[in-house]
């Protein structure tokens, strides 16, 4: 008997590492990062219906629940692949991820929403063919599919799985009245540097090379062998105010191994050594930093992304 209905859940994620090679001819940017999914969740509830219609609600009034919703975009993708069936359903995603905040929530939503229903409608497409739809739909649908820690090339859709020895906590900041824009901040990044195309395979190779050579396999935060870069913090700290004052307020925390934007911004995050020495930095500055108009949460690294509950 079919499946009428699939429970999903979809992480965020964080940059570790995000550095822009330069610009590419297809108008996107050559990246070399590291992503790393965190136990924040997005949930989705699919259901069959009867009609060839896709219907999404969601708890967040201020979501844009029309066919711009990559939920929807990923839904519709599936469909035409498959145009001679009658394929329908019902989404109910709970929002916990922020919008427009760095942290991929719209793109794990998406990366879920090809999970489950390629599994609701019975589609039996291969993993390699729902990473290939990923793409189509946004440069980070492919990595929150698998999740967990990878290195992410090209536009973000090359990926390389790797495993970090760790238990390492998180406390996640974001102001939420801000959000920005991929797309403006990679373009006004571009400006700022007056970045050319990058065309050259050498070149790309030996930067590839160069963030697989620093070790995040090992990941010594501790030691501060590494160093966390994010090349967007700097226009994003000249957009948002909350960005700086966000990053200067982390960088005061106790404990704190390192600090960071993630992806194109606003939210902040700072790395611990363990889960409960974030959770003791969590109690001892949420008053402090709510004050400062900064939602927080305390998290720790996932080994995947998303999960069919
Ligand atoms: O791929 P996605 O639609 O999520 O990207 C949103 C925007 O971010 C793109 O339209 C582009 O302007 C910018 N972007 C970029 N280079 C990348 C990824 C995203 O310029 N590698």
């Amino acid at each position: 008997m079919n499946i009428q209905k699939i429970h999903l859940r979809a992480p965020a994620k964080i940059n570790l590492h995000l550095e822009v090679l330069g610009k590419r001819m297809d108008g996107y940017h050559e990246l070399a990062m590291v992503m790393q999914s965190i136990n924040l969740f997005d949930y989705l509830d699919i259901r069959l219906n009867n009609s060839d219609e896709i219907n999404l609600s969601s708890n967040a009034k201020d979501l844009d629940v029309s066919n711009e919703n990559l939920i929807i975009k990923a839904a519709y993708l599936l469909k035409k692949k498959f145009n001679d069936r009658v394929l329908g359903a019902d989404i109910y995603l709970e929002k916990n991820i922020p919008i427009g905040a760095g942290l991929a929530g719209g793109s794990s939503n998406a990366a879920a929403t090809l999970v489950g229903l390629n599994e609701l409608w019975d589609l039996r497409l291969k993993s390699c063919d729902l990473h290939g739809l990923g793409a189509m739909i946004g440069s980070d649908v492919p990595f929150c599919i698998n999740g967990g820690t990878q290195y992410c090339f090209g536009r973000g859709e090359i990926l390389e799985e790797f495993k970090l020895n760790s238990n390492y906590g998180l406390l996640l900041i974001k102001n939420p009245d801000t959000s920005l824009s991929t797309a403006e901040i990679y373009k006004k990044y571009s400006s700022l540097f007056n970045l050319s195309d990058v065309s050259l395979k050498n070149e790309i190779n030996v930067k590839r090379n160069e963030l697989r050579n620093i070790g995040f396999e090992k990941a010594n935060f501790i030691n501060k062998g590494i160093n966390i870069r994010n090349d967007l913090q700097i226009i994003a700290k000249k957009e948002s105010p909350s960005v700086k004052k966000g990053l200067g307020l982390l960088s005061d925390l106790e404990h704190r191994l390192c600090y960071s934007m993630s992806g194109s911004g606003p939210s902040c995050y700072a790395i611990f050594e363990n889960i409960n020495i974030a959770k003791k930095c969590y109690q001892d500055n949420i008053a402090k930093l709510n004050k400062e108009n900064f939602d927080v949460w305390c998290c720790n690294f996932l080994d995947h992304g998303v999960l069919v509950d």
